[in-house]
């Protein structure tokens, strides 16, 4: 009928609220780097820029075996790490799943789970005799922003939470009469960062794109003005994790916030945190093409006089989905139907699978432009445009999501122009195995 708005219609509007121009990106990286400073400056700011006490680079020359624990939202994993050198290592892993009942307990509960499984980790994959040396051990905590546990900020920082968690852990490892020290509470962006330069010592920067984002990167100290009581040299290295998710929280000044973001924003039990990581992790994109998908169920403009009560549940839209989606090759769409057909028990019309697939590559698209203005921050206040440098980047939504990569690239271009093809990103090596046998290493050589 007349007046009625098509699909078309539709989209242009969705583009124009979620396309972020090069000219905006360029305001937003200033921002950024402002921010950043200012977490540099001082404790308490928004962008947090966590000193991690890990001191420079590797050198590629660690070597020897280590043990790392990663303790992670589903699964706890515990390596054994060998170095070689020359960027070269071998991994030997076993998986422990956690139960949701293990998630829920105290914590010296879930290290006496960590030390049992090391326990018989070390029984059946190094099987030395008593008197072998203790070894040196990694522990990285993922579990998402304290939701379980409170010591997840500041984790690797001298400070009263991190005391505790060494301590709990050490506790548990006694009780199991575990014989490896823990020399290394590893953040697991840090631990990418440095595993991934270990292996390409043109990487400078590590970024997550998973269930949150996150990036860590190389500082000196006369660049960390908080840090100046500790008196380190004023070129002493020291990486920085910087906890970026949280970038324009609260004040959001800087970023294209749209109503979508602002309802994720308000139904989460963190209302005013984290603005940045929800406008592009992979935990937030299917539940803003949801949002988007439920406006139109109610204004009568889709799936008219069907059932649809399965997809208006909040965060039923998997960001997987979004990725089949754009990856689909057929012609018809075909994996489409399947999405809405199996799990939401919807039919849908080639004109309206199309649209989704175009509001997809919306939503993909702006999360990797918004991650390169963080990005293209950090190499800004670097000067790392100059020579270039690699980015280590980890996470589903980097390693799974179709034309990630390369939506940062172009980014990046549309940031510095041709220059900006000198900053490139690449898959990371494994941050809380590897990094966290690596740090561990420039530990026990420090000492
Ligand atoms: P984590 O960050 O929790 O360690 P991941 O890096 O695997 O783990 O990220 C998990 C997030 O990635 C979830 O939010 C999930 O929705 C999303 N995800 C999982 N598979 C895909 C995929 N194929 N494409 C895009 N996102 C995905």
């Amino acid at each position: 009928h007349a007046g009625k708005k098509t699909i078309a219609d539709h989209l242009r509007k969705y583009e124009s609220l979620l396309t972020v121009t090069a000219p905006r990106m360029r305001m937003i990286v200033q921002a950024f780097e402002e921010t950043l400073d200012k977490g540099l400056k001082k404790n308490g700011e928004t962008v947090p820029m966590i000193p991690t006490y890990v001191f420079g680079w590797p050198s590629g020359k660690e070597h020897g075996e280590f043990l790392a624990v990663d303790l992670g939202g589903t699964n706890l994993r515990v390596c054994l790490v060998t170095l070689e050198g020359e960027g070269k290592f071998e991994v030997t892993q076993t998986k422990y799943r956690l139960t949701e009942e293990q998630k829920q307990e105290e914590g010296q509960k879930l290290f006496d789970f960590c030390a049992e499984c090391l326990h018989s980790f070390i029984r059946d994959n190094l099987g030395r005799d008593e008197n072998a040396d203790h070894l040196p051990l990694g522990f990285t905590d993922r579990i998402d922003h304290g939701e379980l546990i409170r010591w997840t900020k500041g984790f690797g920082a001298p400070n009263v939470e991190g005391h505790d968690v060494a301590a709990m852990f050490q506790e548990s490892l006694k009780k199991f009469g575990v014989r490896a020290e823990l020399t290394a509470l590893i953040n697991d962006t840090t631990g990418t960062l440095i595993a991934s330069n270990y292996v390409d010592p043109t990487t400078r920067i590590a970024c997550i794109f998973g269930t949150g984002c996150n990036a860590a990167y190389m500082e000196t100290a006369e660049n960390i003005p908080k840090m100046d009581y500790i008196g380190l040299p004023k070129d002493q290295d020291m990486a920085i994790n910087c906890e970026w998710g949280a970038f324009d929280s609260f004040e959001h000044q800087h970023l294209p916030r749209t109503k979508y973001d602002i309802i994720i924003d308000e139904s989460s039990n963190k209302v005013g945190e984290q603005s940045f990581e929800k406008m592009i992790a992979g935990l937030y994109l299917g539940e803003i093409f949801r949002l988007i998908l439920c406006e139109l169920i109610d204004s009568g403009d889709l799936f008219l006089g069907q059932n649809t009560y399965k997809l208006e549940k909040a965060y039923a839209f998997d960001t997987a989905f979004l990725s089949l989606m754009e990856a689909d090759p057929t012609d018809e769409l075909l994996m489409t139907i399947g999405v809405f057909n199996h799990f939401f028990g919807i039919e849908t019309t080639l004109e309206e699978r199309q649209f989704f697939r175009q509001l997809a590559v919306l939503i993909g698209t702006r999360s990797a432009r918004l991650s390169a203005c963080g990005i293209a921050a950090i190499v800004s206040k670097k000067g790392y445009l100059e020579k270039g440098c690699s980015v280590g980047a980890d996470g589903s939504l980097y390693n799974k999501y179709p034309h990630f990569a390369d939506r940062i690239h172009q980014a990046l271009v549309d940031i510095f122009g041709e220059a900006g093809k000198k900053i490139t990103t690449h898959p990371a090596e494994d941050g809380s195995g590897v990094g966290s046998a690596i740090i561990a290493a420039m530990t026990k050589i420090r000492k």
